[in-house]
């Protein structure tokens, strides 16, 4: 067996499959104890220092903090002071249920939809003391990560060209390793939405098993020969955005693109400007268009059984969000905190737009105390979607319709909208309405990234 390669140290140019460090108990959880069942084969236990010893399947392993440090328990054996404890199974092919379980394990972090669940883990799990509590990352082959991510990200009844399109896009994502995350800490990415889903191998099924193995290797380059930081998101509601709209920066080889099959008469639309941004969100167009990313592609009742955890009452598409002068006043002030003395909101507008009309300036102009014209502005992609709903806004691809009283006050604000998610890159939504049209993954790769090059590096 070679040493294993890191995906810190990995180029295209090595020529074999890295493993990568996932973090599944952060220092943040704060977790005091963490608990590991060991494998269904006989695993190598390595406490740091010592002798390593084999351990029967099935064997408790609790990693507790004290004072500022671990220690490991292993069965009913008397708990010992060990700088890190390593679970190592044999090598062997991956399975749904053979791996270490962990009990516990936070699911969607600091959303809505925080839970904790029990794990399943092929690999190595390794135990590390933390400043707040027990760190656990699980190192492991990156093939057999990204078949735990395409069934997190989405459901194994997807078509297998989604399935292959997703696994080539997260593959290209984590070896860029491009935005620094988790810089200090013992692992290369965690597994949560801050980074990719990863909740294990309990969802593991033949369809992302086989995606996996046939995109084996397979990744998104750059012009130059570089990995692609190959960014995704739900719905681009009908053409995609450029990364300098959404994060200030480019990124080479990603380009904005109309979601829509080649010579669509949607093209005009491009790029979304003031001028165009009505008939782009409600023109007769819409009933009928084949954009990938449609209803009249992709159903809204498809998208629940692919892609999973939507709220089915909308259409990501094309959605509205309205409220009337007071309650978002009351958001503003919640979400700025710099509306202090001033009194009633007269307008909302859009400054600055991206090709795909989302927004990454908008100003609210108020009244104050003496009547004057107070002008705030809310400034980027992320924040203006944050700060205009209690929640999240879907995208910040809107207009704004003002309705206002006969003396010209503002009495109520609508957002006429299109798209979910910051629409740079891979549209997941599109890409499941290609795949329903037939297309396979490669024509679904080229279509959302055209000037990336698709190889197989391993
Ligand atoms: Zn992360
Ligand atoms: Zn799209």
């Amino acid at each position: 067996m070679s040493t294993p390669l890191s995906v810190r140290d990995w180029s295209p140019a090595a020529g074999r499959e890295p493993v990568v460090r996932i973090g599944i108990v952060l220092d943040e959880d704060g977790d005091a104890v963490v608990r590991v069942k060991t494998p269904t084969a006989p695993c190598r236990l390595d406490l740091g220092a010592g002798p390593t010893r084999v351990l029967p399947p099935g064997t408790a392993v609790i990693a507790t903090m004290a004072g500022g440090g671990l220690r490991v328990q292993v069965g009913n054996e008397a708990a010992v002071a060990a700088p890190l404890a390593r679970v190592v199974p044999p090598e062997g092919e991956l399975t749904p249920d053979g791996g270490a379980r962990v009990h516990d394990v936070i699911a969607g972090r600091g959303f809505h939809w925080q839970r904790r669940i029990d794990v399943t883990l092929a690999g190595v799990v390794e135990l590390r003391p933390g400043r707040r509590g027990v760190v656990l990352v699980n190192e492991l082959a990156l093939e057999d990560y990204l078949a735990g991510v395409i069934t997190a990200e989405m459901s194994g009844a997807c078509p297998a060209a989604l399935l292959e399109a997703q696994c080539v896009v997260a593959r290209a994502w984590l070896l860029a390793l491009t935005e620094p995350k988790h810089t200090d800490e013992p692992y290369d990415r965690c597994n949560d939405d801050c980074c990719q889903r990863y909740q294990g191998t309990d969802d593991l099924n033949p369809t992302a098993l086989g995606a996996a193995r046939r995109t084996r290797g397979v990744l998104l380059l750059t012009p130059s020969g570089g990995v692609l930081d190959a960014n995704y998101a739900k719905s681009c509601g009908g053409i995609s955005e450029t990364p300098v709209a959404v994060w200030g920066l480019e990124k080479p080889g990603i380009s904005p693109v109309v979601d829509a099959p080649p010579n669509a008469p949607e093209r005009r639309f491009f790029p979304v400007t003031e001028a165009n941004l009505d008939e782009y969100l409600d023109g007769d167009w819409v009933r009928t268009t084949r954009c990938y990313c449609s209803p009249n592609v992709v159903p809204v009742e498809a998208i629940g059984r692919f892609l999973g955890r939507v709220d089915t009452t909308d259409d990501y598409f094309r959605w509205t969000k309205s409220y009337g002068r007071e309650e978002l006043e009351a958001l503003l002030r919640a979400k700025l905190g710099d509306a202090d003395g001033l009194v009633e909101l007269r307008d909302l507008r859009v400054r600055a737009r991206g090709v795909s009309g989302r927004a990454y300036i908008v100003e609210a102009e108020w009244r104050d105390a003496r009547g004057a014209p107070v002008v705030r502005r809310i400034e980027s992609e992320y924040r203006i979607r944050q700060v205009l709903h209690p929640k999240f806004l879907y995208s910040s691809a809107f207009a704004v319709r003002p309705e206002r009283a006969a003396d010209g006050r503002l009495t109520r604000v609508t957002l006429r909208g299109a798209g979910w998610g910051h629409g740079v890159g891979l549209c997941q939504i599109g890409a499941l309405g290609m795949a329903l049209c037939g297309h396979d993954y490669e024509t679904i790769c080229r279509h959302y990234y055209p000037k990336a090059a698709l190889a197989r590096v391993y």
